[in-house]
């Protein structure tokens, strides 16, 4: 199922709906106008940011008076996921609308790896191209370079530049990982030819000891690694977004600020250690939410403010990593109060902050319990715009456009499947019913994710021990009912077995589904 205003089996349900909750003239919204049709979209893509990381999420062990900001003058979400419990899949998902299953992508990709999406798929950025949007990305890229591997050394294509965006600058992979190197556009930033970048060789700095990880490793190119240092990276990014910002004014534009923010390792500028009551998971998070203020202070100076459209979310759950387990222990809860972290199929992997903030069309200063995912947003941008998707675009994005301005008296989603990193794990979620399709969560295993990470958090779930091992005779897959047990506390499978056995055909309906990549 999906809507969009101009397909024309959605158009006469979804038109006066919109007209209804947005209050605009017919004829205004027939004609389209500039400052209706046509707002700027900055879409700020968290990492690892969990449901309960923002105060306006409950956090108390630190302060983001800017992010609150966005919730109080917008519509806050309280049931929004990634599609995918882990990055890579979790932004192929929002960019393409598409699950990351159908071509087969589970996990992160590394430094070796290609463009995993074929440049033909609309994305968010072509979509708003095809309207003369200014289109630019800034920050974590992780969607791979190249058609088999990148050339570090040389052009970096195809990449975000052969998927709709303008403008590329930020970290290629993830900050955790190599290259440690800023890329702008095609090529890398400060690479000297005379000094190549060598993968898997020995590096011959002391610059990044610590994250040099097996065949990660790197060599050469110490001109270009010295413009990468760890704690500008906030800096420099929303010194960029900004110039951008304040470059663009005057013509539609759309940012997508994909943050490193707060992926370990924990690395806030200077300014900001030591600042939060969790460690350096919590600065990491107050740096977030300065770069946030930056960018509102940048729209609100160029009154820009009431003409765009701000979603501010994350590309999955928080991490139960050391220093998520220090934040944890100075009674920081990354995921609040859900079951979890990220790479796994319980909800604190996927369930994820969500902001919308749209001045005279988002209500200001409300929720939605609606069932939404990070896949929607193509859909949604292309009804904003007033554009038609096409027959194969975001084959699983749904337009949430009624749920942004208004109260739809149903759900838009059927039903929405989650993905952790393993594939046996696969959940889907319909109504308040969530099946996930073997033990555990899928995720990482000990401490930092499954039983083990349920047993850390002091939490009960009825399959596991109180060590943190699945029981035996535990059922071998898992139904919750999110309604009565939003902690995911009883497995009620065994008592649910028709609830169950649907869920299980949906599944099976999008294995065998033409789209799907066949599985190995
Ligand atoms: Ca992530």
């Amino acid at each position: 199922m999906k809507f969009s205003p101009l397909r024309p089996p959605a158009a006469s349900l979804l038109l006066p709906l919109l007209l209804t909750a947005t209050g605009l003239a017919a004829a205004e919204m027939r004609a389209g106008t500039a400052t209706t049709d046509r707002p700027n979209i900055v879409l700020i893509y968290t990492d690892d940011l969990g449901y309960g990381d923002v105060g306006c999420y409950g956090a108390t062990k630190v302060k983001t008076p800017h992010i609150d900001r966005l919730a109080r003058e917008g519509r806050r979400f309280t049931d929004a996921h990634s599609a995918s419990a882990a990055c890579t899949p979790s932004r192929y998902a929002l960019l393409t609308g598409e699950y990351p299953f159908r071509i087969n992508n589970w996990g992160p990709i590394f430094g070796r790896i290609g463009l995993i999406i074929d440049p033909a798929k609309t994305t968010l950025a072509s979509s708003l191209k095809r309207k003369d949007y200014a289109t630019a990305v800034l920050g974590k890229w992780h969607l791979g370079f190249g058609t088999k591997t990148p050339d570090w050394n040389g052009e970096l294509k195809p990449g975000p530049l052969e998927l709709g965006f303008d403008y590329y600058f930020g970290i290629p992979t993830v900050n955790s990982h190599a290259p440690y190197v800023w890329v702008e556009n095609h090529r890398v930033l400060g690479l000297d030819p005379a000094d190549p970048l060598v993968f898997g060789g020995v590096p011959p700095t002391k610059l990044f000891p610590e994250k040099i990880i097996e065949a990660q490793a790197m060599s050469g190119a110490k001109a270009a690694h010295d413009l990468y240092q760890d704690e500008q990276l906030g800096t420099v990014l929303t010194r960029k977004a900004v110039a951008w910002i304040r470059e663009k004014r005057g013509t539609p534009f759309f940012l997508y600020f994909a943050t490193p923010q707060i992926h370990h390792p924990f690395t806030p500028h200077p300014r900001f250690q030591g600042t939060s009551e969790c460690g350096r998971y919590g600065d990491f998070i107050h740096e977030l939410d300065w770069m946030v203020g930056e960018i509102l202070a940048t729209l609100d100076e160029l009154k820009l403010t009431d003409n765009t459209l701000v979603i501010f979310t994350s590309d999955n759950g928080g991490m139960l990593n050391e220093g998520g387990q220090e934040a944890w222990r100075a009674g920081h809860r990354l995921n609040g109060e859900l079951l979890g972290y990220k790479f796994g199929a319980w909800e604190g992997g996927h369930r994820v902050p969500f902001i919308a903030r749209w001045p005279g069309k988002i209500p200001a200063d409300t929720t939605s319990d609606q069932l939404i995912a990070n896949l929607d947003l193509l859909a949604t941008f292309a009804a904003i715009t007033g554009q038609p998707l096409g027959a194969t675009a975001g084959p699983d994005s749904i337009n949430l456009l009624p749920a942004l301005t208004g109260r739809p008296a149903k759900p838009l989603r059927e039903h929405l499947v989650l993905q952790p990193i393993a594939q046996k794990n696969v959940a889907i979620r319909s109504g308040h019913w969530v099946y996930i399709s073997a033990q555990g969560d899928g995720g990482f295993g000990g401490v930092r994710g499954g039983p083990g990470s349920v047993a850390f958090s002091q939490r009960a779930n009825s399959d596991i021990t109180a060590d943190g091992k699945i029981k035996p005779g535990a059922p071998p897959d898992q139904l919750y009912n999110l309604a009565a047990d939003p902690m995911q506390s009883k497995n009620v499978v065994r008592e649910h077995p028709e609830v169950a056995a649907r869920l299980i055909a949906l599944l099976q309906q999008h294995r065998t589904d033409p789209r799907t990549a066949p599985m190995p």
